[in-house]
């Protein structure tokens, strides 16, 4: 590749999962897998070589005077095999990974400006293709999709304190008395206000930031099931492919367990389309979790694949039928017969079933009438701000004031 001949390469070298890390395994800890990063990278470097450090999981190297990308290559390899054993201390072992960014730094680019924006371009089209790392090439950004200031927003999102969690209460068909709740994301974003999830989910699910957003989103939904004394149950939404991650088990399993909280309160809400890829795969990881005694509920059913085979097998406790099925239930025949069809269905399977999106009364009474189990949609209320939520549907002495912020999760939660 001539562009790289006798020039000098920007890396961007990132430590993996650093918040994972640091939840995991507490501060101090974290601190000495930081310290092992920098020293490992340090037998990288040659002494003409400028290493600085960014953020706290994020290096910058100047790689002086690579001869082309062959040479680039053997550098990438050697930084690979340098991180390849765990770290280990007192019997531990924690495996660092890490993501690289490469863009060649241009001789006019004195502040090397330009480069560092190609290589964190770089770093991501790395993450989103799950790769070790990623040369820059013209046209990364435009394949990637959203704006790059968006994409570190979002990054940025969670540390900053600007995703908050709204939620939507869903009560019984007959009774109407509130039974559990969703949890829903919301994103301030500094300067736009509030940004819904459809804006900002698919981004961060393209771009590698989900997960980050998910431990987030369970972490915060469980430490507020400790401070609510009602015996409501809350819901949290994982995109499909995080199901397969081996780290939600703990992640669900260690807050659970920190907070001390009944996992039945706790509901996993994974849409049908769960099913499609993997499917021995999702219905082991879906088995697994339900043994912590977790409920998992199928979100939008109807709107995916399914089969009888499919109910059959499924290790759920709750089927949510789509709210495009139900909104249009008064006027559509057709639609009308997919949900009673699905009640019965999921019943004859014993499994329960919440109607989304019940925005008036008539259709709340059929769906009482077709025995439906549960209500969530406009109809009872829109997803609130926790303050309103509680106002409303917590009486004052349900919301403890037991907790304290002292414990060590906690404090970065909120
Ligand atoms: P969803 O899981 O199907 O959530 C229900 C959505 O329907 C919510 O939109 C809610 O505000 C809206 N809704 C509720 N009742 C009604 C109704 O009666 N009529 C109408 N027209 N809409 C109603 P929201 O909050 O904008 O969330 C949109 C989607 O974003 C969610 O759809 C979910 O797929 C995703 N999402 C939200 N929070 C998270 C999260 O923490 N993680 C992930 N992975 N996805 C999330
Ligand atoms: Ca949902
Ligand atoms: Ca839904």
């Amino acid at each position: 590749m001539a562009a790289f001949e006798h020039k000098d390469v920007l890396a961007l070298v990132e430590l993996a999962e650093a918040d994972s890390l640091y939840d995991q395994h507490g501060e101090a800890v974290f601190e000495l897998l930081r310290r092992d990063f920098m020293t490992r990278l340090q037998q990288w470097v040659r002494s003409e070589d400028k290493c600085a450090s960014l953020e706290r999981n994020r290096c910058s190297v100047v790689l002086k005077s690579i001869a082309g990308i062959g040479q680039l290559e053997l550098a990438a390899a050697k930084l690979k095999r340098l991180f390849s054993k765990p770290y280990t201390e007192m019997g531990r072992s924690i495996p660092l990974t890490i993501v690289t960014g490469f863009a060649p730094v241009d001789e006019s680019d004195k502040s090397q400006e330009r480069a560092m924006r190609n290589a964190s371009t770089a770093l991501r089209a790395a993450r989103v293709k799950a790769r070790d790392y990623e040369v820059y090439q013209p046209g990364t950004e435009s394949s990637l999709g959203a704006s790059r200031e968006t994409i570190r927003a979002l990054e940025l999102a969670v540390e900053r304190g600007e995703l908050e969690l709204y939620y939507q209460p869903k009560v019984h068909a007959g009774f109407r008395n509130i039974t559990g709740a969703e949890a829903l994301i919301r994103w301030h974003r500094e300067g736009e206000g509030i940004v819904t999830p459809d804006q900002f989910i698919p981004i961060a699910e393209k771009h590698g930031v989900i997960r980050h957003m998910t431990w987030w989103a369970i972490k915060s939904a469980i430490a507020r099931l400790a401070r609510w004394e009602s015996r409501i149950s809350l819901a949290v939404n994982v995109t499909p492919t995080l199901v397969l991650d081996d780290e939600i088990y703990w992640v669900i399993r260690d807050s659970l367990e920190i907070y001390e909280i009944n996992p039945a309160c706790f509901t996993l809400e994974v849409t049908e389309g769960v099913m499609v890829e993997k499917q021995n795969s999702m219905l082991e990881q879906l088995a697994k979790l339900r043994k912590l005694g977790i409920k998992i509920a199928i979100d939008d059913f109807g709107t995916g694949f399914s089969s009888l085979a499919y109910f059959r097998d499924l290790p759920a406790d709750e089927i949510k039928i789509d709210k495009s099925f139900v909104m249009h239930m008064r006027e559509s025949a057709r639609d009308f017969a997919i949900v009673n069809a699905v009640i019965d269905l999921a019943h004859n399977f014993s499994l329960q079933v919440v109607a989304e999106g019940v925005e008036d009364e008539f259709c709340a009474r059929q769906l009482a009438d077709m025995r439906c189990d549960y209500l969530q949609g406009y109809l009872i209320d829109k997803p609130l701000p926790l303050e309103d939520f509680e106002r409303r549907y917590l009486s004052q002495s349900e919301v403890a004031q037991r907790f304290n912020a002292e414990r060590p999760s906690a404090s970065r939660l909120h």
